[in-house]
């Protein structure tokens, strides 16, 4: 079923991205951070400011879940409420299909915020197999903050969010995840000079000033 889908995602995916980079390739800019880092708060801030299209990878995922006749909702909840990683195949094609729409609207919408992705090996491997050489990947935006933090913040979003993964046992798996499985990618972008790191601990105006910062020098 995934190979299938995989299948599909590989044959569009090459006449959608050569006909948008020989316009202009796409900048993208992958947003990391723990749960409730403030990843979603910052790229709205962003995207108010900044002519970046934000893409997160977990509300593609919540789509997906919710849209009728999906064949993968079943999976993406199971996957979600048990904070693992969803199969990087439904992920990518969720955020190339993403993409693909943004820039045939306006081809000239063509710099993305990619929020929560690659959260794993099998995410990264996966880009690097679909989109190698048709997007230009600029940084990491690395929102830094402790795990008390991140937990706490999700369990006050988690009063109002509806989100069947703001609640404790949820976030000791999610955070578990994210020290095993996404950490060690932001070690790999480090190692490339290729992570941007902020205190996302501080209020939202404060982290937002350092994002500023960042993106007036570099993007
Ligand atoms: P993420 O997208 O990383 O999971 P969100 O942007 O949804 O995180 O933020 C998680 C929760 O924390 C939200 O309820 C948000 O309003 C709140 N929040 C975000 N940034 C800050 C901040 N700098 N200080 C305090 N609360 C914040
Ligand atoms: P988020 O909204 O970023 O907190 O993500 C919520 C959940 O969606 C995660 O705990 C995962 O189950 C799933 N998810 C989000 N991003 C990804 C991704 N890049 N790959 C696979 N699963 C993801």
């Amino acid at each position: 079923m995934l190979g299938r889908l995989l299948g599909n995602v590989s044959q569009r995916v090459p006449s959608l991205l050569k006909r948008v980079s020989l316009i202009m390739k796409p900048k993208v800019i992958f947003v990391l951070g723990g749960p409730g880092a403030g990843k979603g708060t910052q790229c709205s801030k962003i995207v108010e400011a900044y002519s970046y299209t934000h893409l997160s990878a977990g509300d593609l995922l919540r789509e997906e879940r919710g849209r009728a006749g999906s064949e993968y909702g079943q999976l993406i909840d199971t996957y979600i409420k048990e904070g693992k990683i969803v199969p990087v195949e439904i992920t990518i094609s969720l955020l190339r299909k993403a993409m693909e729409e943004t820039m045939t609207k306006d081809e000239t919408k063509s710099c993305f915020l990619i929020d929560g992705f690659p959260r794993n090996e099998d995410n990264l491997q996966g880009w690097n197999r679909v989109m190698d050489g048709k997007a230009d990947v600029k940084f990491v935006l690395f929102f830094d903050c402790s795990n008390e933090v991140c937990i706490s913040r999700c369990l006050e979003r988690g009063k109002s969010s509806g989100r069947t993964d703001d609640n404790r046992e949820s976030l000791q798996k999610r955070i578990q995840t994210y020290l095993q499985s996404t950490r060690p990618i932001i070690e790999q972008y480090e190692k490339h000079g290729k992570v941007r790191t902020v205190d996302a601990s501080r209020s939202v105006d404060e982290v937002f000033a350092e994002v500023k910062a960042i993106l007036d020098k570099e993007a």
